[in-house]
């Protein structure tokens, strides 16, 4: 049985409090949303904060605000299920509702929470593994060692962005908003991701992810793809999530985002310009998919060959773009 090591608990009763906490204490404390990618971190010794700083029950941390028309602002501790249950979102952005619903187990979504996933620890076979099987092969340069095995030339981590969520906040151009004890800053999405398998998010240690804001629908279709071996319930290898904004039959403006093939949520740009300005015709839609391809370009960090998976990114952008063809304006 893997136990957790000794840490120290700390419930902020509000957000200042939590952040005067996190600035203290530096970055060997970290804040704990649901749990549910942290304490199997900490278990595995990948993960050993001193301190947890429980965010669960902070006043306007949870819940859905706003509408379609003027925008979501989705509460970072929002539990995945609330998520996938609102009605509201779920039409206003399926491919948003599908990247949830796609994450792990309904038993586990209603533990984890919306900003959990966005700041998930980046994930790799060499390094999702117990201790002694990482002592044996000497350790990995994400932790406790310095090479990273899988590359071992590679002079920076290649552990891979494993969010479901995380592309298709990108591809929708959501804004965080972070909180620390100095105050508060809002940046994209897409700001928050680095290429490194270390030092994977731009967020300071002290900061806390506080709110989602979602732009207004005005036009845009979103949709998501997932590559997994276990359907019942796996992380992405592959993750294709797209947001197109149509006028008439016309696609005015289009963003595609690959997750699951680098250190961080990656953007087909190529792909997009492809399909800006056009009808969506199968023509499109096939030139799109072939500009996708280049993009992905997994290693061999998780599961599945890795020609297999870039092949896929193709297959499944054109399958989300198909899909988006047939869905009602
Ligand atoms: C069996 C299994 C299957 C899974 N499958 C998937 C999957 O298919 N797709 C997927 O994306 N994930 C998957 N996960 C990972 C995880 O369950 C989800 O990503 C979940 O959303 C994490 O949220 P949490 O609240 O539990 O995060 P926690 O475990 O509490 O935290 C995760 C990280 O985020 C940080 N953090 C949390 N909230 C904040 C905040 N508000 N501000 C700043 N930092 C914060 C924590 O410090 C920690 O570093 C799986 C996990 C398991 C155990």
């Amino acid at each position: 049985m893997m136990r957790l090591p000794r840490f120290r608990y700390v419930q902020p009763r509000s957000l200042r409090e939590a952040a005067t906490v996190l600035a203290g204490e530096g970055p060997t404390a970290m804040p704990l949303a649901g749990g549910t990618d942290l304490f199997p971190n900490m278990k595995r010794r990948h993960q050993m904060p001193k301190t947890l700083v429980a965010l669960a029950g902070l006043p306007r941390l949870e819940g859905v605000r706003g509408s379609a028309g003027k925008g979501f602002s989705l509460g970072a501790c929002s539990t995945l299920t609330s998520l996938e249950e609102h009605a509201g979102l779920r039409k206003a952005w399926p491919g948003l509702h599908e990247a949830v619903r796609s994450i792990s187990t309904p038993i586990l979504r209603n533990m984890g929470t919306l900003g959990g996933n966005i700041c998930l620890d980046t994930r790799c076979n060499y390094y999702n593994q117990n201790y002694e099987w990482r002592r044996a092969i000497n350790f990995c340069m994400k932790c406790d060692g310095d090479t990273c095995w899988v590359a071992p030339g590679s002079d920076k981590c290649l552990a891979v962005s494993s969010s479901d969520t995380a592309p298709m906040l990108c591809a929708i151009g959501a804004r965080l908003r972070l909180v620390s004890r100095d105050g508060e800053r809002t940046i994209e999405a897409r700001e928050l991701f680095a290429r490194d398998g270390i030092r994977y998010l731009t967020r300071r240690p002290d900061e806390i992810l506080t709110t989602v804001d979602l732009p207004p629908v005005d036009g845009w279709r979103t949709a998501y793809r997932k590559l997994r071996r276990r359907e019942a319930f796996d992380f992405p290898v592959l993750g294709v999530a797209l947001a197109l904004r149509f006028e008439k039959d016309l696609v005015a403006e289009a963003r595609v985002w690959l997750g699951a093939v680098s250190e961080a949520p990656l953007e087909a740009g190529e792909a997009a310009k492809a399909l800006a300005g056009r009808p969506l015709t199968d023509d499109a839609i096939e030139a799109a998919s072939r500009l996708a391809f280049p993009v992905a370009k997994p290693v061999d960090n998780t599961d599945f060959g890795v020609r297999w998976r870039k092949e896929m990114s193709r297959l499944m952008t054109r399958d989300a773009l198909r899909s988006l063809r047939n869905e009602p304006a």
